[in-house]
C-alpha cells in the first residue's frame, strides 16, 4: 500500500524574493533548509544522530538529484546556487518520479469531469476566485478532450478548497510562502484534489504575491495525472514564475504531456491557436540570441522569454524565464549591457530602458531611450557592445554605430559609422554584442564573430553556442 506521504505531496509555489534580496542564512539554517527541501521532496530518510555518516552521504546523492533536475552543476555539495533554487517558491510535489507515487498510469478514465469550489480565500472577490479556477481548467480542455463541469454540493472529481496549517491529509501547510498548494493525482477519494494554502497572498492579476490562476493552473496538471517538467518554461516547473494570465498560452511540454495522456482536443484544434511556445534550445543550430551581456562575471544570453545564465569559472549554464527573475522585464529584448561606471545592467527594448543593480530590478526605471542621447530618429537599437577599456558604449542601429561617451554623456563626433568600418568584414545584422576577456563578440544569424578588443580585427567566426554548451 502506499503512504499517504506518496499519495500526497503538494505544491508549493513560492513568491519571491526575486526583488528584494533575501539576508543569507546561517550554515545552520543552510543544513536545516536543505534537509527539510531533500526530506519532503527528494526521499531523504529522517536524519538519525547515531547514522550521521550514512545520512551526510544520502545527504549527497539526494542533493545531486535534485542539481540535476535542476539543471544546476552537480557537485553533490550544498553550494549557494543549489541554496537559492531551493528557497524558490515552489510546488511540493517530488520532481523524481522514484519518490512519489505518481509514477505509472494515474489518468481519469472518463473525459467528463465535475469540479466544486468548497471554499474561499478571503484575498480576492468570489467573481474572482470562480473566473482564477474556471481559466485554470480551460487551460487544459483547450488541449485535450476533457470536458469540466461545476457542481455546488456532493463529491466532485476535483474539489477545490483553501486550508491552512494541518488540514488533515497528512501534508500541513507551512505558513506564508514555501509550500503554495498541492494536488493529488487522479484516484477515487481525495484524487484528483487541489488544496491551496490560504497562508499566503493569492492574487488576481498582480505582479506581487502568487497569481491563483497560475498556481491553479499548475495544481490541475497534477489533478490530471501529470508530473513535474524540467523545462524550465513549462508550467509544470516545479517553481512559481509570474506570467501575464492574459496572454498565457500552455508551453509545447505541457501540452505534449497532457496529450500523451488524453489526445488533443478535436474540436478546438480545428480552429487556430496561439502556437505553444517552445523552450529555446542551445543545440538548436538555427539559434539566434536577443542579447548578450555580463553580469558581473557571468554571462547573461537572451532569448524570447528566457536567458541562460553562464558561469565561466564553474563551466555551467542555468536557464530561466526572465520573469523568474524580473516580471516587469518583457520577452524578446533588443539588447542589453553592463556599465563598469555606474555598475548597472541596462536592458533595452524599444525606447525603454530597464535597469539592473545585481540581480536586483534598480529604482526609476524604465526610463527612455533618450537617455543616451541618441538621435531623436532612433526609436529601436539591434545590440549594444560595451567597451571596458574606454568606458564607450556602442549602440548598432541597423547597419550604422554610435558610439556613446559614458563619461562625457553624449554621442562622440564622428558617428554613426557603417558597422563594416567600425568591425571590418562584418556585414550581416549584428542582433548580440558583449566584451570578454579582452575580445568583442557580435552576434549575426546563428553564427558569433569574435574581434580583436581593440584593433577590431575579425579572428574567427564561431557558432551562436560556442559559450553555451549543448
Ligand atoms: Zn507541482
Ligand atoms: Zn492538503
Amino acid at each position: 500500500m502506499k503512504s499517504f506521504y506518496q499519495l500526497c505531496v503538494l505544491i508549493a509555489l513560492v513568491v519571491s524574493g526575486y526583488t528584494s534580496p533575501i539576508p543569507p542564512p546561517s550554515d545552520t539554517d543552510r543544513e536545516s533548509i536543505a534537509e527539510n527541501y531533500l526530506t519532503k521532496l527528494y526521499g531523504l530518510p529522517k536524519h538519525t544522530s547515531s547514522d550521521v555518516e550514512r545520512s551526510s552521504s544520502a545527504m549527497s546523492l539526494r542533493l545531486k538529484e535534485m542539481q540535476q533536475f535542476f539543471g544546476l552543476k552537480i557537485t553533490g555539495k550544498l553550494d549557494d546556487n543549489t541554496l537559492e533554487v531551493m528557497q524558490k517558491p515552489r510546488c511540493g510535489v517530488p520532481d523524481v518520479a522514484a519518490y512519489s507515487t505518481f509514477q505509472g498510469d494515474y489518468k481519469w478514465k472518463k473525459q467528463d469531469l465535475t469540479y466544486r469550489i468548497e471554499n474561499y480565500t478571503p484575498d480576492m472577490s468570489v467573481a474572482e476566485v470562480d473566473d482564477s479556477i474556471k481559466r485554470a481548467l480551460q487551460v487544459w480542455a483547450d488541449v485535450t478532450p476533457l470536458k469540466f463541469t461545476r457542481i455546488y454540493s456532493g463529491t466532485a472529481d476535483i474539489m477545490i478548497s483553501f486550508v491552512v496549517g494541518d488540514h488533515r491529509d497528512g501534508y500541513p501547510f507551512d505558513g506564508p510562502n514555501g509550500f503554495l498548494a498541492h494536488a493529488f493525482p487522479p484516484f477515487e477519494g481525495i484524487g484528483g484534489d487541489a488544496h491551496f494554502d490560504d497562508d499566503e497572498r493569492f492574487f488576481y492579476r498582480s505582479t506581487q504575491g502568487y497569481n491563483l490562476f497560475l498556481v491553479a493552473a499548475h495544481e490541475f496538471g497534477h489533478s490530471l495525472g501529470l508530473e513535474h517538467s524540467r523545462d524550465p518554461g513549462a508550467l509544470m516547473y516545479p517553481t512559481y514564475v509570474y506570467r501575464d494570465m492574459d496572454t498565457f498560452v500552455l508551453p509545447k511540454d505541457d501540452v505534449d504531456g497532457i496529450q500523451s495522456l488524453y489526445g488533443p482536443n478535436k474540436d478546438i484544434d480545428l480552429n487556430p491557436k496561439p502556437t505553444p511556445p517552445v523552450t529555446p534550445n542551445t543545440c538548436d543550430p538555427n539559434l539566434v540570441l536577443d542579447a548578450v551581456t555580463m553580469l558581473r562575471g557571468e554571462i547573461m544570453f537572451f532569448k524570447s522569454s528566457f536567458f541562460w545564465r553562464s558561469y565561466p569559472l564553474s563551466a555551467s549554464v542555468e536557464q530561466h524565464l526572465i520573469t523568474s527573475f524580473w516580471p516587469e522585464i518583457p520577452e524578446h529584448i533588443d539588447a542589453a549591457f553592463e556599465s563598469l561606471l555606474e555598475d548597472k545592467v541596462f536592458i533595452i527594448k524599444g525606447e525603454k530602458v530597464w535597469a539592473l543593480y545585481g540581480y536586483d530590478m534598480a529604482q526609476g526605471y524604465p526610463k527612455s531611450l533618450n537617455m543616451f542621447r541618441l538621435p531623436k530618429k532612433v526609436k529601436k537599437v539591434n545590440a549594444v557592445l560595451y567597451d571596458e577599456t574606454s568606458y564607450k558604449i556602442l549602440f548598432f542601429v541597423d547597419n550604422q554605430i554610435y558610439s556613446y561617451d559614458e563619461e562625457q554623456r553624449k554621442v562622440e563626433k564622428g558617428y554613426p559609422k557603417p558597422v563594416e568600418e567600425v568591425f571590418s568584414g562584418m556585414t550581416g545584422q549584428v542582433t548580440a554584442a558583449f566584451q570578454y576577456k579582452g575580445f568583442n563578440y557580435l552576434f549575426s544569424g546563428s553564427k558569433m564573430f569574435e574581434f580583436g578588443a581593440h584593433n577590431k580585427k575579425m579572428l574567427r567566426v564561431l557558432n551562436n553556442n560556442y559559450f553555451l554548451p549543448c
